[in-house]
């Protein structure tokens, strides 16, 4: 068979432990034998990080900003333990804050749902996508413990010497707490402009919900800003893709949920975000089967696995033990990065190419075959546990008959 060729280089950013072990096993049996691979290698081991002052990272980054694609492994974020073990010169930052920051995007979680793997709210048909606007609100705010009886207000005093604006938070009678907090137009129209933009591009309906009747400044910003920016720039283009912009409450949304079928994506404030991102993946199977992708504003797009790095699954290889380390959402990370090196380049088979190893994945565990994360939870009856390595030579069969089969 002649190898699929490729025209602009993904940008290819390796990570640690059990996933960079995945992560090459991935490469050698699903992707080499099939596409003519080209990327632009970054390697954010923390080994490399460490040795590159961390520059590797922020290369990585401006690589995506020039590409436009980029797939990740799974990185370790430094903490204490880690900057013994790997007797790092700092404590360097998470990688995919750096990126984030670099990128200015947003998250998009989204379960791989296959028969077998059930959610546990049994209407769920289709998978439902969590973008979390990360910036502000709660994790920026200032607080204060009261102590005692006192006036509390919020002051703004404008730079250009204008007059002084100023509100009582309340007449304190006794001891209690305060808390600030702030959000910028451009954050959430950054926000708003990468939900429109991925749920055109995944031709998905878009959810967004605030508590607006509550806070009538603040939140009913984020709900105002969205909706000029849907009337202004989206409604036709969302008309002819034939999706829709819905705006609710927040807890309208938490009701409706439950009682609905998925397959659209769920715009969450920060801290609706947070909570929610954990509800659903937990409620959606496993977390080895949650992909992830940041969507900038201006169009680039980094695909990962939800999921760490696996720590124990890694010491468990290292002692030569056999493992059983789930690769599906780090595999659907590639294949959505191919898929969109596709789209933008108008390569047809590449992205033809990742719908076959999608369903390659897919076919394979509900035939029976998966990692032990899968069989502890599958209704499947008689499940057999593959190996790390087992699993992906089973998805390279499948792979290969579904060429066979043309
Ligand atoms: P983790 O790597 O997600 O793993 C937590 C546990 O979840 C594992 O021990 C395993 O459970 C299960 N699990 C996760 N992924 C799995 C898979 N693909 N197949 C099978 N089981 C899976 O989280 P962690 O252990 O808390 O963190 C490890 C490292 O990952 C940390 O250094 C952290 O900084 C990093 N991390 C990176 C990212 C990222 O790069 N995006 C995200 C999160 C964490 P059992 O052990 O019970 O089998
Ligand atoms: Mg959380």
């Amino acid at each position: 068979m002649k190898k699929i060729q490729m025209k602009t280089p993904l940008v290819e950013m390796d990570g640690d432990e059990m996933t960079r072990i995945l992560w090459k096993m991935i490469k050698e049996e699903l992707i080499l034998p099939f596409i003519d691979l080209k990327t632009e290698y970054y390697d954010l081991g923390l080994k490399h990080r460490d040795e590159t002052n961390d520059q590797v990272t922020i290369d990585a980054a401006e690589a995506t900003k020039k590409y436009g694609v980029a797939v990740k492994c799974a990185t370790i974020t430094p903490n204490a333990a880690r900057v013994k073990e790997y007797d790092l010169k700092q404590m360097w930052k998470s990688p995919n804050g750096t990126i984030r920051a670099i990128l200015d995007g947003t998250v998009f979680r989204t379960p791989i749902i296959v028969k077998g793997i059930e959610p546990v709210v049994k209407c769920w048909k289709k998978p439902i996508t969590i973008a979390r606007h990360a910036y502000g609100d709660v994790y920026r705010n200032v607080e204060m413990r009261i102590p005692g009886p006192g006036r509390v207000e919020l002051v703004y005093t404008p730079a250009d010497g204008g007059e002084q604006q100023r509100v009582t938070v309340h007449d304190f009678d006794g001891a209690g707490v305060v808390q600030g907090m702030h959000n910028l137009d451009d954050s959430i129209r950054n926000f708003a402009k990468s939900c429109f933009e991925y749920a055109l591009s995944q031709k998905k309906d878009l959810w967004f919900a605030t508590k607006d009747t509550i806070s009538k400044t603040y939140d009913h910003r984020f709900k105002d800003i969205f909706q000029e920016m849907y009337d202004r720039e989206y409604k036709e283009k969302f008309e002819a893709a034939k999706i829709t912009y819905f705006y609710t409450l927040i807890d309208d949304v938490a009701a409706r949920i439950m009682k609905s079928e998925g397959g659209f994506i769920w715009a969450c404030k920060n801290y609706d975000g947070d909570v929610m991102s954990d509800l659903l993946s937990s409620a959606s199977g496993s977390l080895a089967m949650m992909t992830s992708v940041l969507v900038s504003p201006h169009g680039y797009y980094e695909y990962e696995a939800a999921h760490g790095t696996v720590q124990r699954h890694y010491y468990k290889y290292l002692r030569g033990e056999e493992t059983s380390t789930n690769s599906v959402a780090t595999i659907f990370a590639w294949t959505g990065a191919l898929r969109k090196r596709g789209e933008l380049d108008g390569l047809s088979d590449l992205c033809d190419f990742a719908d076959r190893l999608e369903k390659a994945v897919v076919d394979t565990i509900e035939s029976g075959h998966m990692t032990g994360d899968l069989v502890q939870i599958t209704t499947l009856k008689n499940p057999v546990k593959l190996s790390s390595e087992g699993f992906i030579k089973a998805i390279r069969t499948s792979l290969e008959k579904s060429f066979y089969e043309m």
